[in-house]
């Protein structure tokens, strides 16, 4: 009932959203101009239903409650917030992102800051309700789908933007996660579609932190999990409107890394010449490998053991005993 309630409230804000920003002045003047200026076409925003809140106490609140939308409801879908005993917009001047579920509804919304200072936050998201539940959540997963399906593999990027951007350059089977790690609901997410997961994160960033972090459940998803680092100071949306759609492909394709040989390379470059920390480096690698789902990849098990011992300059035989000890345990 009121999971049924916040899905009609937020297709009615969707629509409300987009109507301001397409047909009104305030919206035109403001948002659809900031969005162009970012690269956006008309095409692309209404493909991912993009809009605006204009910047006033509560005109979205007033219409909401003129069309008999409950207040209560109102608080919960974040759209509005009590202040000083009155209901008055949450997104008020920002550019707004419908995050849609699988089945196309809308679930929840970003909404973007237009000129960022230091006073407000860049993003607001959708508090968590009975429906928008982060951890479940991947953007995009709706516009993806098909695209993900055809591929056999899911790219994974951090932002909102960074989706849209890729769509507008023929890249489709795109999702965002929000920067944070993955969660299980979310990677098994990826898991219906396919198994090839290729998370593409600005290089000089925490979030190559958080991508690893999700290394070990990725595995034991049975995902075959693959990193490419974008260039300093540039994310996914940035760097293919600055070097084009073919190109973006061909330094994707030319860069991809596997994410387990690419975590190993990272160590041992820690370590150095630490025979302790070698050691320590050649167990975590072992564990690693372990994680793999071996009844469905046996042999992508095999390729890493090999892979890995000639990277940490060690026998074969020596690495698989260490790995069977990991998979008994
Ligand atoms: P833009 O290109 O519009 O600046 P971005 O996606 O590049 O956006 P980042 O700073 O790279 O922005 O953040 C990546 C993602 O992390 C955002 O798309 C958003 O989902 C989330 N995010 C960023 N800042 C915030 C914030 N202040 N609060 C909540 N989520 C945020
Ligand atoms: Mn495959
Ligand atoms: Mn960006
Ligand atoms: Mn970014």
């Amino acid at each position: 009932q009121l999971a049924d309630s916040l899905y009609i409230l937020n297709g009615f804000a969707q629509k409300f959203f987009s109507d301001a920003l397409f047909n009104t002045e305030e919206g035109q003047d403001i948002g659809l101009s900031y969005l162009k200026e970012r690269g956006f076409n008309e095409e692309i925003m209404r493909k991912f239903q993009l809009g605006y809140c204009p910047d006033q106490r509560d005109t979205f609140a007033r219409a909401a409650l003129a069309a008999q939308y409950n207040p209560e409801y109102l608080q919960k879908s974040g759209l509005v917030v009590l202040r000083d005993e009155k209901l008055i917009d949450n997104y008020r001047g920002r550019i707004i992102f419908p995050v849609h579920n699988q089945t196309g509804k809308v679930i929840g919304f970003g909404a973007r800051i237009i000129r960022s200072n230091d006073r407000a936050p860049k993003y607001i998201n959708t508090p968590e309700n009975e429906i928008y539940v982060k951890s479940k959540i991947l953007y995009g997963s709706y516009q993806a789908r098909q695209a993900i399906d055809k591929a056999d593999e899911c790219l994974l990027v951090e932002g909102y933007t960074d989706v849209i951007s890729l769509h507008q350059a023929g890249i489709e089977n795109v999702v965002a996660s929000g920067g944070t790690s993955l969660t299980i609901d979310q990677l098994r997410l990826v898991r219906k579609y396919t198994h090839h997961l290729t998370i593409i994160y600005d290089g000089d960033n925490a979030g190559i932190k958080a991508a690893l972090r999700g290394l070990d459940l990725a595995l034991e998803e049975g995902l075959d999990v693959k990193l490419v680092l974008i260039p300093d100071k540039e994310d996914p949306d940035s760097y293919v409107r600055r070097i084009g759609a073919a190109a973006f492909r061909d330094f994707v394709a030319a860069n991809k890394k596997d994410v387990i040989l690419f975590q190993l390379e990272v160590a041992l470059k820690d370590a150095a010449n630490d025979t302790n920390k070698k050691a320590a480096v050649v167990n975590q690698v072992a564990e690693t490998i372990a994680r793999i789902n071996k009844a469905e990849d046996f042999t992508r098990q095999q390729d890493y053991i090999r892979q890995s011992a000639e990277l940490l300059h060690i026998e074969e035989t020596g690495l698989h005993t260490l790995v069977n000890k990991y998979i008994r345990e």
